[in-house]
């Protein structure tokens, strides 16, 4: 058990409040009095207990804390609160990494007193600040299997460059209306053109503990009407070759019903899940067809 008194900002004079923190069994417990009042707060750990103690006990008077807890650019890391109780977080700084570890009751010159959601807010745009993550442009086609009847989605890529598609991949669940885009590694990217797919198959699947992913590949490009017309005739009626699909399920032939773009296939009841550093992105100009 601990206690800390902290002054807090939004008060005419001086005031503290105080703070005990103990364990009780799995749960970190703030015990808060303010103003001859006394507020309990039991979390997962300390970090979300002050902010729970914030939130209730102290936001509804006006009160911030004015500690590295309650500060604007201070926010733990899943390390900080799984390790240390959510006892010590991070100073963020837009761009950068998190380097500089600070007592969440401790306090500083440098402490921004913030109301519980503007810290969360800032902690989300430096997370997206530093973390370049890949956009990722394309659309979903529905595809249906000639052979088992079966209907399942598969991503297509698409991009101003080569850069902007290498090394995606998209994976498919045999179980329910969804997909994993996930990304080559170094290593799947050295392996025979055949192999790639497989093995990325068996390492994402593998991280997310999941055995409904499958690759859908192309098996053959069908000409779309007969070659046998004048060329006007040709260039009037011309219609790009259609992809033909493996089905995940079954091994038959697979033709596209419906193209939705990654926002329709996850408003109309399926999923698209990214995984690793990868944002999903729809292209502006997109209309369905
Ligand atoms: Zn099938």
């Amino acid at each position: 058990m601990a206690e800390h008194l902290v002054f807090v900002i939004g008060s005419d004079d001086d005031e503290q409040i105080q703070l005990v923190t103990e364990n009780i069994g799995q749960n970190c417990r703030i015990t808060c009095r303010v103003r001859g009042e006394t507020f309990t707060a039991d979390e997962g750990d300390f970090f979300e207990a002050l902010s729970t103690v914030r939130r209730r006990a102290l936001e509804p008077k006006g009160l911030i804390p004015f500690c590295y807890g309650a500060s604007l650019n201070v926010w733990p890391s899943g390390m900080a609160r799984d390790m240390g109780q959510g006892l010590s977080a991070y100073k963020m700084q837009m761009g950068l990494p998190a380097s500089e570890l600070v007592g969440i009751f401790d306090q500083g010159p440098d402490v921004i007193p913030s109301r519980v959601e503007q810290q969360a807010e800032f902690a989300k745009e430096w997370i997206g600040s530093f973390r370049n993550r890949r956009k990722v442009e394309g659309y979903v086609l529905t595809l249906k299997c000639r052979r088992c009847g079966s209907k399942f989605p598969h991503a297509i890529f698409s991009g101003d460059t080569d850069m902007a598609i290498d090394g995606l991949i998209s994976l498919t669940s045999v179980e329910r209306k969804e997909l994993v885009v996930g990304e080559l590694s170094a290593h799947e990217w050295k392996l025979e053109d055949a192999e790639r797919i497989s093995a990325a198959c068996e390492r994402i699947s593998a991280a997310l503990a999941r055995t409904d992913l499958r690759p859908v590949r192309v098996v053959r490009w069908q000409k779309a009407q007969s070659t046998r017309l004048s060329f006007a005739a040709f260039r009037k009626n011309y219609k790009p070759p259609v992809g033909v699909y493996s089905c995940p399920k079954c091994g038959g032939e697979a033709k596209s019903i419906q193209q939705q773009s990654w926002s329709e296939l996850m408003t109309s009841g399926g999923h698209i899940e990214p995984f690793g550093e990868l944002k999903l992105h729809d292209p502006s100009q997109f209309t369905q067809r």
